[in-house]
Parts: C-alpha cells; sequence; structure tokens
C-alpha cells in the first residue's frame, strides 16, 4: 500500500473552485491509482513503450476512466467544458506515474475535437472506441520548422476527385506509434497563414502514411508521421475548411492548465518523496529535515506547490464558468506550474544527494518526466508572449 500522503490537497479540494462532484472524482481517481500499484510498476520495468502505453490505455478504458469521451455521455468534461475534472484527474495520474498521465491525457487531448467540432457520425464513428481505450488517438498540429508558429504549418492537403491528398511530415506527435485515429491540421490554403488550416480524421491504416519513432527522454510513444500522396476522402474534414487553426488553438487553450495540473501531480510527488527522505536521513544533530537551509528549501517548495495548485484551479474554474478570456489565465497556470515543478523536482534531487541521481529512483524519474512540460502545448517563452498580449485587455475590464 502507498506510503505517502494523498495524491490531491484536501484543503485545496475544500475550496469554493471545485463542487463535491470534483471532489468525488478527484477521490476516485486517486482510489483507481492504487487499485493499479502493479501496472505502474510494470510501466517501470517495460522497455516497449507502445506495448505498455496501449495497457495502460485499455485500463484506463474498461475502468470507465475514458467515458467522458463517449458522444452521449451525460457528464462528458469535454463536451461541457469541465476542466476541473480533467486537471484533477491529470493531477492524481501524474502523480502516480508518468505514463497514466501521457496516455490519459493524449487520448483527451485527440478525441476532444472530434467531441466538439465532429459531426454525428464522426462523433459516432469514433468516440466509442476512444472510450473504450480500443482506440489510441493523436493530435498532429507540429512540424520541424512549425512548432511555436503554427501559422507556418505546410502540410500539403490538395483537393483531389476522390477528397483530399497529404503530403509532408508532422514531428514530435504523442502516441503516434499507437494511434489508430490522427487528427491531424494541414494547409488547404483557403487563405493565407493561420487562415488555410484545415483539420482532418486520418486513419492510420490509410496508405501513404508512415511512422518515424522517436526516443524520448522519457520513455513513450513519440514519432513522427510522413503523408506521401495520402488520399482521404472529403468527410475525413473536421470542422469546417479553413477552421484548422481555431480548432488547434482553442483546444491548447483548454489543454494548457491541464499540462498546470499535470506539473502539480509530479511536484506534489517530488516533494513528498523528498520529505520522507529528509525526515528519515540522519545527520549529526538530528534528521536533514532539521537543518535551517533544508527547513527553508522545503518551504520554498511547498509554496510553489500552493501557488501553482491555486493558479490551475482558477484557470479551470474561469474556463468552467464561461469567462471567454480563460486562455489568459490557463497560459498562466501552465507557466507558473511548470516552471515551478521543475524546480521542486530539481530540489527533491538535491536533498536526496547522491541518492536522487540512481537511474530508476523516484527523483531521477520525475528529473527526466518533467523536463517536456515547459515545452509541449506551447514553451514557457510562448506563454510569457500570451500573458503580455492580455494585459491591456485585461486592465481595461478592470477600469470599465
Ligand atoms: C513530449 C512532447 C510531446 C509532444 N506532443 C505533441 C503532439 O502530440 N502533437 C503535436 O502536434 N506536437 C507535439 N509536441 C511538439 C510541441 O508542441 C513543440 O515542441 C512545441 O510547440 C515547441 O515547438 P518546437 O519544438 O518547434 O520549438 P521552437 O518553436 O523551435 O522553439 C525553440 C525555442 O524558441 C523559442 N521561441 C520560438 N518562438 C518564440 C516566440 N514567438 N517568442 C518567444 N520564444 C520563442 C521557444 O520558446 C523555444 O525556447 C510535443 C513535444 C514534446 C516535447
Amino acid at each position: 500500500m502507498r506510503q505517502l500522503p494523498g495524491r490531491h490537497d484536501e484543503a485545496l479540494l475544500a475550496l469554493p473552485f471545485f463542487e463535491p462532484r470534483h471532489v468525488d472524482l478527484a477521490h476516485t481517481v486517486d482510489r483507481w491509482c492504487d487499485a493499479h500499484i502493479d501496472l505502474w510498476s510494470d510501466c517501470r520495468a517495460d522497455t516497449d513503450p507502445d506495448k505498455i502505453g496501449r495497457r495502460v490505455l485499455k485500463a484506463l478504458g474498461s475502468d470507465g476512466r475514458l467515458e467522458f469521451l463517449r458522444p452521449d455521455a451525460s457528464d462528458s468534461i469535454a463536451a461541457d467544458g469541465d476542466l476541473r475534472s480533467l486537471c484533477l484527474a491529470r493531477e492524481a495520474l501524474a502523480y502516480a506515474d508518468d505514463l497514466a498521465d501521457f496516455t490519459f491525457s493524449i487520448q483527451a487531448l485527440a478525441a476532444t475535437p472530434v467531441l466538439r467540432h465532429g459531426t454525428d457520425e464522426q462523433r459516432r464513428r469514433w468516440l466509442p472506441d476512444m472510450a473504450t481505450g480500443d482506440l489510441a488517438g493523436c493530435f498532429a498540429v507540429s512540424e520541424e520548422d512549425a512548432g511555436s508558429d503554427l501559422a507556418a504549418i505546410s502540410l500539403c492537403a490538395q483537393r483531389v476527385d476522390a477528397g483530399y491528398r497529404l503530403d509532408g511530415r508532422k514531428a514530435w506527435i504523442a502516441n503516434g506509434t499507437i494511434a489508430g485515429l490522427y487528427c491531424v491540421i494541414a494547409r488547404t490554403g483557403d487563405g493565407p497563414g493561420a487562415l488555410g488550416l484545415t483539420a482532418f480524421l486520418v486513419p492510420a491504416t490509410t496508405p501513404g502514411v508512415r511512422v518515424e519513432p522517436v526516443a524520448a527522454i522519457a520513455a513513450r510513444s513519440f514519432c513522427h508521421l510522413v503523408f506521401d500522396g495520402c488520399v482521404i476522402p472529403e468527410n475525413a474534414v473536421l470542422g469546417r475548411v479553413g477552421g484548422g487553426f481555431a480548432i488547434a488553438m482553442e483546444l491548447l487553450e483548454r489543454f494548457r492548465m491541464t499540462v498546470g495540473a499535470a506539473a502539480v501531480g509530479f511536484a506534489r510527488r517530488a516533494l513528498d518523496t523528498a520529505l520522507a527522505r529528509a525526515r528519515s536521513r540522519k545527520v549529526s544533530s538530528g534528521q536533514l529535515f532539521d537543518l535551517p537551509t533544508v527547513r527553508a528549501t522545503f518551504a520554498d517548495m511547498e509554496v510553489q506547490l500552493n501557488a501553482a495548485a491555486l493558479l490551475v484551479g482558477r484557470a479551470a474554474w474561469e474556463a468552467d464558468r464561461g469567462n471567454r478570456n480563460f486562455g489568459r489565465h490557463s497560459s498562466i497556470a501552465k507557466l507558473y506550474a511548470t516552471e515551478a515543478a521543475q524546480e521542486i523536482v530539481d530540489a527533491a534531487v538535491q536533498l536526496h544527494g547522491a541518492a536522487g541521481l540512481v537511474a530508476d529512483s523516484v527523483p531521477e524519474r520525475l528529473y527526466r518526466q518533467i523536463r517536456s512540460l515547459r515545452i509541449y502545448e506551447g514553451t514557457s517563452e510562448v506563454q510569457k508572449v500570451i500573458i503580455a498580449n492580455t494585459i491591456d485587455a485585461q486592465r481595461a475590464e478592470r477600469i470599465s
């Protein structure tokens, strides 16, 4: 049984940001993580990220953790915009295991555009199998030369008699090696820059698609996708032609705060692990935790963790209450929480001394796993650009 305290901070769950159903969900996901301790051990032992990724996805699906992705789900997180639930789930999963959070979040990321913008036929065709974990999805927007600047996307979708023909590449795609469905943003050329982009749903079995696996700093399904004369029918268009940039931006705006939530989960695990170590480690004067500099480090970690969790809670609450400008809070939450988590994890390694660098120890794993959060779904620098751009509008709102 788990020796560490709970994966959520009960005092934060008691704040008015959350309703009783959110507290229930947080506890349910906590219990689910406890019941799958063996699976998390296998995640660490298995050297085949595709095989273990599929197992985690199937466990999430068969235990109902992805039910909210069903087209007809009554408490649909993605369709109803309940980002508080999504954030609390990611927080617990990230605390339990990197792959648990990764698999859950990428499946939600891939399914959400179908939920929000798909036709009834598209929703009925793809979402039920995504909710059971029988079908993995991925969201493919980045390219080698279009990461932070999505308006520079060059994957070409050319109109042909049978529909559209895709030629080009996508880069750094999470879950791409196991996905059966790719949600792809490509250039249809109906307008310049961002205006000429369209979203497509592309089955992985479509002739002309090739997967190039990429080994990442933390083992996971990760790849580039190559499209070479890949023809898809007209009904593969998701949303409207020319609406791809808006779909991608809306999705990222919603999911950035959830990256912050995952960062809170990783950081809380690091803090709990470091505290257990500092309490048990003997130094000449007593416990490591008694040393003033060590206590000061824990105070800093505690403040950062609280601030991060509060910013994530606020962002999710702003989105759920229908604030049209919630994107600003989503960026603030992602920026602060991921940067703070990086510092907290680094401090945990330092507090462990050499033991924190041993391969596959908890601090060493967290050290590798936390790094990508400051990059994906918009780098920290890009979040600063977004936040700065909203300052004037926010001030004007306060004055009026
Ligand atoms: C683990 C992981 C999973 C990912 N999963 C996916 C996925 O599933 N689907 C997908 O489509 N993509 C995915 N990505 C790609 C990710 O979204 C991009 O890596 C990210 O947007 C940054 O783009 P880039 O790597 O091209 O870096 P670049 O855009 O080249 O940035 C390089 C540096 O320049 C800075 N920079 C660039 N532009 C600006 C600017 N305007 N202002 C200030 N600084 C700037 C950046 O902050 C960064 O420090 C994933 C990446 C990682 C690491």
